[in-house]
């Protein structure tokens, strides 16, 4: 099993992952089962019911806690069921701070449904210290950031928004894009961690779920009472799949990286193109801040076309390699159009995207054979 001591490569194969004691199975079984037979009544082997544990629910969330290099990890049937759950550490009146480009999901969680219950949002530019300042409140109980966000890659300084909060103000961190390889908010003060793990951490678009990683074991205690109380839970083969994609975090994210850095560099230079947005560039205005908090830059990338919407609808449904779709973080590349897919929730609010955005998730393919795909696909536009 993995040690704190050891690199997140080493953790990615190994932690939360002991061989099985009955067979020696090197891989964590998938124990498809509701419930446990007791010895005698209430006594049992630390397994009662899997809403409430699961072994392979258990091994994953010490795979993410030490791969956050946090003490606990927590896991749930969707990310917006992690996020959701956090939430519920809230009481009505609370006020929570909330980066203007968040995820379009946890936007509407937070807009449609938990103001109903008496949360109070206020959406602000988290790469400003001075507007986040501004924006707390008596009241305020958490600030919320993505970084990059999705899908402007907008940075924020998790460790400057750490130092800034007061205490008493939870910072938590939404690690989806850029996954515990390339940047871990625990180690730079944050408290909470949360991730989709349909995302990068699973990395193959085969599963669904999410997760939380944290250090205080009163507030884990807390969510781990609402996660079996809400129930929330993911199965244990999608734990499984998430288990298995782990294992090649650290190749993938390289080779997401690199891929992507040469695309932003052959979109900068293309003639329909307005704008890159890619952290690894240096034109990315937190170029800086990137190159300080991450490892590498990951294998987001958004740009926007001349043409605006028109060109960005066309240009989106001409790839044939990279395919139309929602979603990121798996090994095939896909490309969308926020305007009118993720982020349609958003239209007309204060934080719409612009019309001629155009997403790209970079996957593992030999980067040749993407850019000739993109460079098909913009041809006249
Ligand atoms: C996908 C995503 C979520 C929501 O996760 P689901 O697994 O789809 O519920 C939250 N935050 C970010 C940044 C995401 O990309």
């Amino acid at each position: 099993m993995a040690e704190k001591k050891h690199k997140v490569e080493t953790i990615a194969i190994h932690a939360g992952q002991e061989p099985d004691p009955h067979t020696g199975a090197i891989m964590t079984p998938i124990y498809q089962t509701s419930t446990y037979v007791q010895s005698a009544p209430a006594e049992h082997k630390g397994y009662e019911y899997s809403r409430t544990d699961n072994p392979t629910r258990t091994a994953l969330q010490a795979l993410i806690a030490d791969l956050e290099g946090g003490q606990h990890g927590l896991v749930f049937s969707s990310g917006m069921a992690a996020i959701d759950t956090l939430m519920r550490l809230l009481n009505p009146g609370d006020h929570v701070i909330v980066g203007d480009d968040v995820y379009g999901g946890t936007f509407r969680l937070f807009d449609k449904i938990l103001a109903r219950y008496g949360l109070l949002f206020s959406y602000v530019d988290l790469s400003d210290l001075s507007t986040v300042e501004a924006a707390l409140q008596p009241a305020t109980k958490m600030i919320w950031l993505e970084t990059p966000t999705n899908p402007l890659l907008k940075l924020a300084d998790i460790q400057a928004i750490s130092n800034l909060a007061p205490e008493g103000v939870w910072v938590a961190v939404d690690n989806t894009f850029a996954s515990p390889y390339l940047q871990q908010p625990l180690q730079l003060g944050a408290d909470f961690v949360i991730h989709s793990m349909t995302k990068y951490l699973g990395g193959h678009s085969d599963t669904v779920g999410g997760a939380i990683a944290l250090n205080d074991t009163q507030q884990y205690e807390q969510l781990k009472f609402l996660q079996n109380a809400v129930g929330a839970v993911p199965g244990p083969m999608d734990c499984w799949l998430v288990l298995r994609g782990a294992k090649t975090l650290h190749l993938r994210m390289d080779r997401h990286s690199d891929n992507a850095m040469q695309i932003a560099q052959f979109l900068a230079d293309h003639i329909a193109v307005a704008e890159v947005i890619y952290p690894g560039l240096e034109s990315h205005p937190q170029h800086e801040l990137a190159k300080r908090q991450m490892r590498d830059f990951g294998g987001m990338l958004s740009l926007v076309l001349k043409g605006g919407e028109a060109a960005g609808r066309e240009f989106a449904s001409r790839t044939k390699l990279f395919a139309l779709a929602e979603s990121l973080g798996g090994v095939e590349s896909l490309i969308e159009h926020p305007y009118s897919m993720t982020h349609a929730s958003t239209a007309d609010s204060d934080i719409a995207v612009p019309p001629g955005l155009v997403r790209l998730s970079v996957g593992v393919e030999h980067v040749d054979d993407l850019i000739d795909d993109l460079r098909q696909a913009l041809h006249g536009l």
